[in-house]
């Protein structure tokens, strides 16, 4: 067994007809958006099993078998785990490249562990008369059983059944306890960790179950318990839902960031996919990067009440760090996603996702509300709570934008706020904050935004620039949208055709200009950059690539790494200060 990158079993995931490969085993009849058949693993004659391409998975309501495109081929013809992935990608047309043997994750013993876990509470939630509590619960919040199946929810009896079941079935407790499912009491003896809670499964970017969050039903603290962090589940690294929203998120062009479980639920019973939440905390770093891999904006659709609105804006720094668009939805007051999608299901939830507005618009119009803009001193403070959200939005225009607006709220001159953003910022070094992720290693403070402004401000500045940039820079190379439609459409002519965030940037280009800047320092300057950029991606690359190479390989990859290393010094000398941090080759 050997392993194959996590972009690459995406990759096949993504590219795989999960329809016609499973209606390769049985008759598919299309029922709406979805396809029924009768059920190849346990042998029905009725259509209780359903593919579900839109969610890449599929489930069979009288066995419960259900899983993606790999576990089918797993269940039905008893593949192992890289197998499946590898006869997906044949078909697929993908090839993965062979790989000498590395051994099979250690981890696999936990990911079997959890799995196992996952089918026996699912079982307990269906079956159990305990659960009829969990049952009736589910039912007050107005989800049928039925409906819940699909998505693995699972009840954790208050006995220790669990312990034995999970004997039975082999699974060892030191496993168990490594996996986050028992806990381990003072006087040693070992205890199931979820006790008397309705659980969701919560999948890794694979769906892979790694762990559970657990709501208490009846009495008792806390409300929500989510599993421990263990090798394979990291409460700040995963969101819940993304394993399924993935595929939405990059056809809408959007991500729903909502706060619980039972709102991620209500979204998506009611259609609308790309919705994903943090586990129970904050949205980290981590997360906010997350939902940047898949989507260039994000609604924060929270409570808005007092705590929800900190969330909300906490959540809003986050994802502007990442040079995310943000955007707000504003739910009527005691309600929360769930409740409102009961009430007023998709048409009242789509009708207020449409109603957004940017995070810091938000934030004026709660600030005017509260009459913060009446008084001198309470301008004063509504800026102190402006500027941390000015300071978070990484992307230059945003930032250039979020200045004007929170100036004029305030009734501040421009410059003056500026430079007190920018102050601030010098104070506290590259991070925006304590716990903002490590700064990219090439992030220097006036540069990396810089440099794609510097080279879209060149084009503009019409011939012999616009010829010279358009010669060493190739477009996909600037990784902000409106900067790379506005070199684009400078160098074919066409700023007409330009959307509205575009056509804002390049007025706001324009307005700009050279200033006094010597453009051929500029020049210089920026592409030198870009191309350490590349360079230092081909260095990502190959270190991605070294721990799955043969000692031979990794040899002539390491080597290829020195040489591309020397390159990047020599092109930007300041690069390998800030390499030498994270450990660079040769130090
Ligand atoms: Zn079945």
């Amino acid at each position: 067994m050997s392993l194959i990158p996590d972009d690459v079993i995406e990759q096949v995931r993504e590219a795989a007809d999960i329809v016609g490969i499973i209606g390769e085993h049985v008759e598919l009849k299309r029922t709406g958006s979805d396809f029924r058949a009768p059920c190849p693993f346990h042998g029905g004659t009725h259509r209780n099993f359903a593919v579900i391409p839109r969610k890449g998975m599929f489930y069979c309501f009288v066995c419960h078998a259900g899983g993606d495109v790999f576990t089918f081929f797993m269940k039905k013809l008893g593949m192992d785990y890289p197998t499946a992935v590898r006869e997906v990608a044949r078909r697929a047309g993908i090839t993965i490249p062979e790989r000498g043997p590395t051994g099979p994750d250690p981890r696999e013993p936990l990911y079997g562990a959890v799995a196992a876990a996952a089918d026996w509470f699912a079982r307990q939630l269906r079956e159990s008369p305990e659960a009829q509590v969990a049952r009736d619960y589910l039912t007050t919040r107005h989800l049928d059983l039925e409906t819940v199946q699909p998505l693995g929810l699972g009840y954790a009896p208050r006995s220790k059944a669990f312990l034995d079941a999970m004997k039975g079935l082999g699974v060892r407790d030191e496993v168990l306890l490594e996996a986050g499912l028992l806990a381990k009491r003072e006087d040693g003896t070992l205890a199931p960790r979820f006790r008397g809670r309705l659980l969701f499964p919560i999948h890794d970017v694979r769906a892979r179950v790694v762990g559970f969050g657990g709501r208490i039903l009846g009495e008792g603290e806390p409300k929500y318990l989510n599993s421990p962090d263990t090798p394979i589940f990291h409460k700040g690294k995963l969101l819940y839902n993304l394993h399924v929203a993935k595929h939405a998120m990059r056809k809408a062009e959007r991500a729903i960031l909502v706060e619980g479980y039972f709102d991620v639920l209500r979204l998506s019973l009611a259609g609308i996919e790309e919705v994903v939440a943090p586990l129970g905390t904050g949205l980290t770093p981590e997360q906010a990067q997350l939902v940047k891999h898949h989507a260039p904006h994000v609604i924060l659709l929270y409570d808005s009440d007092e705590p929800g609105l900190r969330a909300t804006f906490r959540a809003g720094d986050e994802l502007l760090r990442e040079g995310l668009r943000v955007s707000v939805a504003t739910l009527p007051a005691g309600e929360d996603p769930d409740t409102l999608g009961q009430k007023k299901g998709v048409a009242g939830l789509e009708e207020i996702l449409k109603d957004a507005v940017d995070v810091l618009e938000r934030k004026i119009q709660i600030l005017d509300r509260k009459g913060f803009f009446g008084t001198l001193p309470g301008r004063r403070r509504a800026l102190d709570r402006l500027l941390p959200t000015i300071r978070a939005a990484k992307d230059p225009i945003t930032r250039e934008l979020y200045l004007s607006r929170a100036a004029e709220a305030a009734g501040v001159r421009k410059d003056v706020l500026e430079r007190e953003a920018g102050m601030r910022d010098a104070a506290s070094g590259m991070r925006p904050s304590p716990t903002a992720h490590p700064a990219s290693p090439i992030s220097h403070p006036a540069l990396p935004a810089s440099a794609e402004k510097a080279v879209v401000l060149l084009m503009l500045e019409g011939e012999p620039w616009k010829s010279r940039v358009a010669e060493a820079v190739d477009p996909e190379e600037l990784e902000f949208p409106p900067y790379r439609a506005v070199f684009e459409s400078v160098a074919d002519d066409a700023v007409l055709a330009l959307d509205d965030t575009s056509a804002r940037a390049y007025e706001l280009l324009k307005a700009e200009g050279l200033g006094g800047r010597d453009p051929n320092e500029m020049y210089e300057r920026a592409v030198n950059w870009l191309e350490a950029r590349r360079l230092e991606r081909q260095m990502e690359r190959l270190d991605d690539q070294l721990p799955f190479e043969t000692p031979d390989r990794q040899a002539s990859l390491l080597a290829e790494k020195r040489r591309v290393f020397d390159e990047l010094r020599k092109r930007y000398p300041r690069y390998k200060i800030a390499k030498r941090r994270r450990g660079a080759p040769g130090t």
